[in-house]
């Protein structure tokens, strides 16, 4: 027989973390159901410098503490792999979660299934994650002050990491495939007024060097096919961001991108079904709105929960 709970929640990031605290806080039999990485995206980052109330605290223990505060009101973290949501056929059944190790079965379930970066595909990439190479310019900049670094990107996101990055860095190279960004003209006219920053247009990254930190990369010229190694600390990868909750769009609605098209009630189009964090479709995909999504999500799944079992949630 599977195993019962009252809520699972798809993801260990901030959002489902905080909706396990929570539910679990509630008095309510909980699972949070992790694929990879107990913290999801946020331990990537050394230092968070704008969590109120916890500067300077690094990714990994931020995470930590909240795994032990779910923890510690209850919730079940488990790692697996969610492969496949089936919602009941009557209202009241339960939720059947399936992974690639067992069977689950919850009356709510919370989407808490955040993004993934979208990276180069280079060998050796993965190791030097948090060694030099970073997907967030604003969190990890001040890591690289006076250094020579790189971004590689064309939108927006690639031209305001620059522009940041030049009040910081000593160089800044911008790296990208195409003859023109994609991104704001405003963008680029700020960027091209700075003096410390260099163009490498109709350029990709081939290769990535380093033991153990990044120190160089090999930049390769599109058109005629010529590499040439170019000596940073720093390489920012703004090539854009893949939401994770494609795999479950048949019974929670994304937008075009694969992200979930909910608003801040965090509810959607499946009763029973909630969806909270960076996943879900808004403006700002940052710690403090992901904590936000996991305490609404876990408060309206209880809510759920206690109507389906006949009582009322105080
Ligand atoms: C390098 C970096 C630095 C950052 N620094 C800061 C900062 O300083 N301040 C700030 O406010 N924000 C920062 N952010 C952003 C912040 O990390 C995110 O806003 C936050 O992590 C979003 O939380 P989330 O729980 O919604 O999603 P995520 O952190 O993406 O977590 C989602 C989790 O769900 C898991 N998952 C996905 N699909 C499944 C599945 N099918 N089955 C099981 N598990 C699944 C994933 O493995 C992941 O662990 C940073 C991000 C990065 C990448």
């Amino acid at each position: 027989m599977a195993d019962q709970y009252d809520i699972i929640i798809v993801g260990g990031g901030p959002a489902g973390l905080t909706a396990g605290i929570y539910a679990g806080r509630a008095g309510k039999r909980v699972a949070i159901l992790e694929r990879e990485l107990i913290g999801g995206q946020i331990t990537y980052t050394n230092s968070i410098d704008n969590f109120p109330a916890a500067p300077g605290i690094s990714g990994f223990e931020y995470a930590m503490r909240l795994q032990q505060q779910a923890e510690s009101f209850g919730a079940k973290v488990l790692m697996r792999n969610v492969t496949e949501i089936v919602p009941p056929e009557t209202a009241g059944a339960p939720f059947r979660v399936l992974t690639a190790r067992g069977e689950y079965e919850a009356t709510a379930v919370i989407l808490a299934t955040g993004l993934s970066h979208r990276r180069m595909g280079i060998e050796g990439e993965d190791a030097l994650i948090s060694r030099g190479i970073s997907f967030c310019a604003v969190c990890d900049g001040a890591f690289f002050r006076k250094a020579d670094v790189a971004v590689y990107g064309g939108g927006n996101t690639a031209l305001e990491d620059a522009i940041f990055l030049s009040g910081l860095c000593n160089k800044v190279t911008i790296i990208h495939r195409r003859d023109r960004f994609r991104g704001e003209q405003q963008l680029v006219d700020e960027l091209k007024s700075k003096e410390n920053v260099e163009f490498a247009m109709q350029k990709t990254v081939s290769a990535v060097h380093g033991d153990k930190i990044l120190r160089s990369i090999t930049i390769k010229d599109t058109v005629t096919g010529e590499e040439t190694d170019l000596p940073i600390s720093g390489l920012f990868v703004a090539i854009g961001q893949i939401p994770n909750g494609g795999i479950f769009r048949a019974i929670a609605e994304t937008d075009e991108r694969g992200y979930y098209l909910a608003d801040e009630r965090c509810e959607t189009m499946t009763p029973g079904l909630f969806v909270a964090g960076d996943g879900r479709s808004k403006e700002i995909q940052q710690l403090t709105t992901a904590v936000s999504d996991g305490a609404v999500a876990a408060t309206k799944a209880c809510k759920y929960v206690d109507r389906m079992n006949g009582n009322e949630y105080v």
